[in-house]
């Protein structure tokens, strides 16, 4: 039977859900996404670590359309533990979509995100919750990137770079998603209604104490990394132009330098024919300048149809997610 609270999660409300109460200390949540392999182990680990720290907590699976069983270990798990609850996707919606959805269900005062993957140590998390005590915000930075291709080193620094330069947020080379948040600084995210969501970039961007904690990643024990290099390169451009105009702004700068070398060349054009008196010749001059203009057009319709199309995204204030049921302990 469905209730009521479950009808407005189907129609993709997504924070109608959110409880005032908060009966725990620290909300786990944990995105997954074909994660069958891990999610045991990963309970197992998070549930010795939390045992020790003697915290009222609670661990938020979201599963991200996964096409393994994945969601039913997560019900398997919920059966025989009462701390678990889960929420399922009709489809895959991406990473920060499902830490989204696991942020606006979490009850705790403070929320931890981590990976379903062990790759974000939880043995970090006293010291993390240490932290938290003094900050509203304790992300984390890798330190190695082990196990990490010389590709996705490469590009994301890269990437990094280019961000903290064109945008109006700054990133720290290596910030990763394994954070504690205080409750505060959740109801900001969840309040800030894009519908092309980069987490990272708006936790920046937000403001608030913070502080920051290196670890060492682990090498992923099982599975592969769910990001190819589509997805990267659609992250990076939609993190870009979610936080910067700047690449917009560049058709002025483009447009200024082809109107002067168009100025200089017209300066020699009339020069050759009314004081050499040559005819003006040679296709080649003018092949080229055609096609570095056209080009610099294109480039320029490009990075504004990027625009666009957020405007066309946001526009249509279609649900960030949709939530196909909700897992509970019974
Ligand atoms: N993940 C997700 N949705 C996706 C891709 C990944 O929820 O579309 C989850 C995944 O199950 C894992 C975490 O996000 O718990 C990090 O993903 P992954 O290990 O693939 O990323 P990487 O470690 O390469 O950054
Ligand atoms: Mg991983």
């Amino acid at each position: 039977m469905l209730t009521p609270f479950f009808l407005t999660a189907i129609g993709g409300v997504d924070d109608v859900t959110r409880m005032t109460d908060h009966p725990y200390q620290l909300s786990i949540v944990v995105p997954v996404y074909n994660e069958s392999d891990m999610i045991e182990a990963f309970h197992r680990k998070v549930t010795e670590v939390m045992t020790a720290m003697a915290l009222a907590y609670e661990i938020v699976f979201v599963d991200d359309g996964s096409s393994d069983d994945t969601v039913a270990k997560i019900e398997a798990l919920a059966q025989q533990d009462a701390h678990i609850s889960g929420v399922k996707f009709s489809r895959n919606f991406g990473k920060d979509m499902a830490l989204l959805a696991g942020l606006s269900h979490a009850r705790g005062e403070y929320m931890l995100m981590i990976d379903g993957d062990l790759q974000h140590p939880p043995d970090l998390i006293p010291d993390l919750w240490r932290h938290a005590q003094t900050a509203d915000i304790v992300y984390t930075v890798r330190t190695e990137d082990r196990g990490v291709g010389l590709f996705k080193k490469y590009s994301s620094k890269l990437f990094y770079r280019l961000f903290s330069y064109l945008a109006d947020a700054t990133l720290e080379q290596g910030t990763t998603d394994f954070k504690i948040i205080s409750r505060k600084v959740r109801d900001a995210i969840t309040s800030m209604d894009e519908r092309d969501l980069f987490l990272r970039g708006m936790f920046s961007w937000i403001g608030f104490t913070s502080t920051r904690v290196e670890f060492m990643p682990i090498a992923r024990p099982q599975g592969g990394s769910k990001y190819n290099l589509r997805r990267l390169l659609n992250l990076s451009i939609s993190g870009i132009t979610s936080f910067s105009t700047v690449p917009i702004r560049l058709s002025l700068l483009l447009c200024a330098f082809s109107l002067c070398v168009a100025f200089l060349y017209s300066v020699y054009a009339l020069y050759s024919k009314y004081i050499l008196l040559q005819a003006v010749s040679g296709w080649t001059s003018l092949l080229i300048l055609m096609s570095l203009f056209c080009s610099g057009i294109y480039i320029m319709l490009g990075i504004i149809g990027e625009y666009i199309a957020k405007i066309h995204i946001e526009t249509k204030k279609r649900p960030r997610f949709i939530i196909d049921r909700v897992i509970k302990h019974d």
